[in-house]
């Protein structure tokens, strides 16, 4: 007799909170060891702005070893710093080991400068205590830890060890060659057992022979220990040595290379490499300038979708068909 309602239940319009969930959902700070997501950081003083990372996106998985490229201004240092918690995003959202670094209150981000990342300058004389030995040097973060003394020595020398620098263990670091002192900052920053050893150039002031050292110091870091490296580098010897290599462009990133080895039937390996742009949410790819220009590509570009690629032309007249 009454009219009664199809159920009882509230109505639900599409996109209801439900939806709204599921989109606010983070690309998981469980899934990747580094995850940033549309990072903006704009540094403003004195009337002007400065626009050093421009919705920057970058996935990092646990135990990879990546290498960050880029000219000079296009806002590396600037991401290591906020990866490092040692600066804060004007927006976008940054996971670090499932932190999420742009919201911590102080004292979380102190402790998670102490044990959640490593960091390593490029400049050896800010990486180390000039007046401490190398040992000391390691030493210094793991006061709050709470391991016994004498696990704590066993600890740094074994850091030492493992970098090939146990000979260095009772020298101050103007004993010591600037290989050796970023292999001892090295260790000091594995210290407090990171998941992430983050390094902004630490080849720069080096000549190559000893970049390399210092730069295998770093895989030795990556394999032996497990944990996830982001290096900075300007040395193409460097990072032709890595799986994965990003580079970054006026605050974003625009392009990354994957190298993997194989191996053919007489036994011989040799490293393969392929290119990549990054896809952002929009849609946007930036195309690398050197293919560009190459192709003579500028304001447009002509797509034609293949049932398993994406095929991007220059543009022509309408009555030319590509072959
Ligand atoms: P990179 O490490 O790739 O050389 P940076 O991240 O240091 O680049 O700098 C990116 C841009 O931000 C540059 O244009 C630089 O001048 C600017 N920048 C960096 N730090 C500051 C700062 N503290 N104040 C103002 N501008 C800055
Ligand atoms: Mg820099």
């Amino acid at each position: 007799m009454t009219e009664s309602g199809p159920s009882g239940q509230p109505a639900t319009a599409e996109g209801g909170p439900g939806a709204r969930v599921a989109q606010d959902q983070l690309p998981g700070g469980a899934d990747g060891m580094i995850v940033c997501d549309r990072l903006v950081r704009i540094y403003s003083g004195e009337g002007i702005e400065v626009q050093a990372l421009q919705g920057l996106d970058l996935l990092v998985a646990e135990g990879e070893l990546t290498a960050l490229i880029g000219a000079a201004g296009s806002g590396k240092s600037t991401l290591m710093n906020i990866l490092a918690g040692l600066d804060a995003p004007t927006a976008g959202t940054v996971w670090v080991a499932g932190h999420n670094v742009g919201a911590m209150t102080s004292s979380e981000r102190l402790a998670y400068r102490r044990s959640v990342t490593g960091f390593i300058w490029q400049q050896t004389s800010r990486n180390l205590l000039p007046y401490m030995t190398a040992r000391q040097n390691v030493l210094l973060p793991m006061r709050l830890s709470s391991l016994r003394r004498r696990e704590r020595l066993r600890r740094a020398d074994s850091l030492l060890d493992t970098l090939g620098i146990a000979q260095c263990a009772s020298r101050t670091p103007d004993r010591m060659s600037g290989g050796e002192q970023q292999r001892a900052a090295i260790a000091t920053a594995l210290a407090n057992q990171p998941k992430v050893l983050l390094a902004d150039e630490p080849t720069g002031e080096l000549d190559s022979a000893t970049a390399r050292d210092v730069f295998s110091a770093l895989q030795t870091a990556n394999t032996e220990l497990g944990v996830t490296v982001l290096v900075v580098t300007h040395d193409s010897a460097v990072s032709s040595q890595v799986r994965r290599t990003i580079a970054i462009r006026d605050g974003k990133t625009s392009s990354e290379t994957i190298r993997h080895a194989a191996t053919d039937e007489r036994g011989t390996t040799t490293l393969h490499a392929r290119e990549y742009a990054t896809l952002d949410r929009a849609g946007r790819v930036q195309l690398p300038h050197e293919m560009t220009r190459r192709l003579g590509m500028r304001k447009r570009v002509e797509l034609q979708e293949e049932p398993d690629h994406i095929g991007v032309w220059p543009d022509r007249p309408a009555d030319q068909e590509p072959d």
